[in-house]
């Protein structure tokens, strides 16, 4: 065999031991992209209270060039009230993984409130306006509660962790309006949610804006007031979101701190009607107290 006929035939087994690398080698690549160059949303702890939502979102902006200015929050609950929410706020866009706390206003606590929570289905929506482009996380109803209420990094450990850029804070360019809908429900699951928003009772709530005003319990009009009681004990469970609400309502009873609530040290006893007010606007229903017999 001569000299030229070995060469030819070494470069070519060469030549085909290339090709065979580099496919391994872009499959590798392509299976960790696939894996790991996925956009990630982190749920953070929101180091204000109520309306506030706190993530964190890692992307390859590189790959994906994109400016990112908008989160928004849907919850389908076909067997509950409100069977449908949906809350959006734009912020500051970003050009690069972040994290950041955004007031999602009130319909973030009738979300985390809604009846039948751990039968719904929670959409986050992480979205670039301009680019007219959207990831979509779902997850249901308790992983999310869970998700809000257990998160320990707050918005600056994650970014100094991950190391992002730091975070100019959340003032919206354009105020998106919330919106929330109350649609009607699965015919034979649960019944309508009786709030003034809610067109099916709003007869029944009109007029009653300055009872609300005055933080007295809502009655409907011509129905008999309800009799006050005396409450033996009352209690905050764990889980507490640290919403503010039922220290909005009682704050003499209850106190809510940076990570959840107490009842205050000599809390009166004597208007069970408000602390049981307190008890039904909890979201996430911790609030807890027996009658005094
Ligand atoms: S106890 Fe309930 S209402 Fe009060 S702050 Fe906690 S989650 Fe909100």
């Amino acid at each position: 065999m001569s000299t030229s006929l070995i060469a030819m035939g070494v470069a070519i087994f060469l030549v085909i031991n290339l090709v065979i690398g580099l496919a391994a080698l872009s499959l590798i690549f392509g299976t960790f992209e696939s894996l790991f160059g996925k956009p990630k949303l982190t749920i953070l702890r929101a180091t204000q209270s109520g309306n506030f939502f706190a993530f964190g979102f890692k992307w390859n902006s590189s790959k994906e060039p994109v400016k990112i200015d908008k989160v928004g929050l849907r919850l389908f609950n076909p067997f509950g009230n409100p069977t449908q929410v949906e809350v959006s706020k734009s912020f500051d866009a970003k050009t690069s993984s972040f994290a950041t706390e955004v007031d999602m206003g009130p319909g973030f606590i009738e979300l985390l409130g809604a009846q039948n929570f751990d039968f719904a289905v929670v959409q986050v929506v992480v979205q670039s306006s301009k680019e007219g482009i959207a990831w979509q996380f779902d997850m249901k109803g308790p992983k999310f509660r869970k998700l809000v209420s257990g998160a320990n990094l707050s918005v600056d450990q994650f970014t100094k962790e991950k190391a992002l850029a730091a975070d100019k804070g959340s003032k919206p360019p354009i105020d998106i309006p919330i919106r929330s809908f109350i649609a009607d429900t699965v015919p034979g699951k649960g019944s309508q949610l009786a709030i003034p928003t809610n067109p099916a009772f709003a007869a029944q709530f009109a007029g009653t804006a300055a009872s609300a005003v005055s933080g007295g319990a809502v009655a409907a009009p011509g129905a008999p007031a309800a009799e006050n009681f005396k409450i033996a004990k009352v209690w905050i469970e764990p889980g507490c979101i640290v919403c503010n609400a039922c220290e909005d309502i009682y704050k003499d009873v209850f106190e809510v701190l940076a990570d959840t609530c107490i009842i205050r040290p000599n809390a009166p006893l004597d208007d069970g009607l408000r602390v049981q007010e307190a008890a039904e606007a909890c979201p996430v229903e911790v609030i807890k107290f027996t009658k005094a017999s």
